[in-house]
């Protein structure tokens, strides 16, 4: 297959994206962050240390030490001098820690195909280390016909009609490739719970991870019916994502498809967010399947789910919020099951964050991150802008530092004041009610809202 190293790439790309989850490295971490551990006392200790300015502020009696240093090596090397090279000076990166534990009052249970999941209850799956697996999978039964399927790091769901089953994502690691991966892992998955064929495909969003083996998928089931919104399909085809063409397309942003004469909706209501065709698919029994939104008991992935728009972000969690009244169970695509406290968690934290911001940009000036020393206009920026996200992680760090993946919570700040200083800072005041998006849930449209 011609394409095969780049789907590999991509898949790398995306493992590497799910290790850093555990194993990341960051350059900004400050050295009081390891004390957090477990130890709960600890937490409030260190958010108070840090009540005062950010410990990441440009001082110039720090640079004028830093410029004194490059001086001196850079005599020390005069004899490559010679060269035209430029030796850009390295940043010592140390792996930040995790430092975050699964919230120890939930119910866990060992999944089951055969079992209703007890509402509420979260699956006792290995940990986080299973995505490096390719052979995992787990089935758990959410109701009469929908399952949740996990493979490796990936979540599919699955309902099972009275001919075929369909397939709500697929994941993604051995597309054109059959093989012992995931897309055999999948089948072995299906093929647990029922003898019939897949017959029906559809994709969340466009990124390969989730539906990569669609490719894989088509050469198992010639006639596989792929149904996408209108808006995934024109992405697949417009920068050439190695996903198979939907066959079908749902064209209204809160639209429908029916399967074996159910009805399922598929609503995509945003113009751009996580990707420009993020999908929810909610079955005719109640089960969401949203991906990379949010997470079972966890804070959002790394640079804020590798969001596209922050704002389009929010304003599809309201939609989710505003659905609450529509599902029992969320497949959230990776790792676990998910519940309406999961998008109220992660509405929660992000509410947090914006309101962290205007405080964090504008309680010391802007200008003390100007180095006399150094004309050079992007230096300034990137040290404004980490020093920004320092204050604001530390600001919720209070409320959230104990949940599961706030070990990256500097990602998400970093995300908030990138997309508030895109759209909000140069055009609004400090105390602007401009500053803030909304957080309220917005309700579908009749017949499945108010
Ligand atoms: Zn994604």
């Amino acid at each position: 297959m011609k394409r095969t190293p780049y789907v590999y790439l991509l898949v790398c790309l995306a493992g590497l994206g799910t290790f850093a989850c555990i194993g990341s490295t960051d350059d900004r971490e400050p050295a009081t962050l390891s004390k957090i551990g477990a130890d709960g006392e600890m937490l409030s200790a260190w958010a108070r240390q840090v009540s005062g300015p950010a410990s990441a502020s440009f001082r110039p009696a720090d640079r004028a030490a830093q410029n004194a240093s490059d001086s001196d090596s850079d005599s020390d090397s005069d004899s490559d001098s010679d060269s035209d090279e430029i030796q850009p000076t390295p940043q010592v990166v140390r792996p930040i820690k995790s430092f975050t534990e699964l919230d120890p009052e939930a119910t866990y249970v060992e999944p089951s195909a055969t079992e209703i999941l007890p509402l509420g209850a979260r699956l006792d799956l290995r940990s986080d280390l299973q995505l490096f697996d390719p052979t995992f999978f787990r089935v758990q039964k959410l109701t009469e016909n929908t399952y949740f399927i996990n493979i490796n790091v990936y979540a599919a769901t699955m309902y099972v009609g009275r001919r075929g089953v369909l397939l709500i994502d697929c994941g993604g690691h051995s597309a054109g490739q059959p093989g012992p991966t995931e897309g055999n892992a999948l089948l072995q998955a299906v093929a647990s719970v029922t003898p019939l064929p897949i017959t029906h495909l559809v994709y969340s969003h466009p990124h390969t991870d989730h539906v990569g083996n669609s490719i894989f998928l088509k050469q198992v089931f010639p006639d596989l019916e792929i149904i996408a919104s209108k808006w995934a399909a024109e992405t697949i085809e417009q920068f050439e994502y190695p996903i198979a063409a939907p066959t079908r397309t749902v064209k209204k942003r809160f639209g429908t498809f029916k399967f074996e004469g159910k009805t399922f909706r598929m609503v995509t209501p945003t113009i751009v967010a996580h990707t420009p065709a993020d999908s929810y698919i909610i079955t005719p029994d109640r089960v969401m399947h949203v991906v990379d939104f949010i997470h079972a008991n966890r804070l959002t992935f790394v640079e804020a789910s590798v969001v596209q728009n922050l704002d389009g972000f929010i304003v599809f969690l309201r939609h989710l919020a505003g659905e609450e009244a529509n599902y029992d169970y969320i497949n959230v695509g990776h790792l676990n099951v998910g519940y309406a406290s999961d998008v109220d968690l992660a509405l929660d934290y992000y509410r947090a964050l914006y309101e962290s911001w205007a405080p964090s940009v504008f309680s010391e000036p802007v200008d003390q991150f100007i180095d006399p020393g150094q004309d050079n206009a992007v230096v300034w920026f990137r040290n404004f802008f980490d020093t920004v996200a320092e204050r604001m992680f530390f600001a919720v760090a209070p409320e959230f530092g104990r949940i599961r993946f706030f070990e990256i919570g500097r990602d998400h700040a970093s995300k908030v004041h990138e997309n508030q200083f895109l759209h909000r800072l140069n055009a609004a005041a400090p105390g602007s009610p401009f500053l803030m998006p909304s957080f309220e849930p917005i309700p579908p449209p009749p017949p499945w809202g108010p």
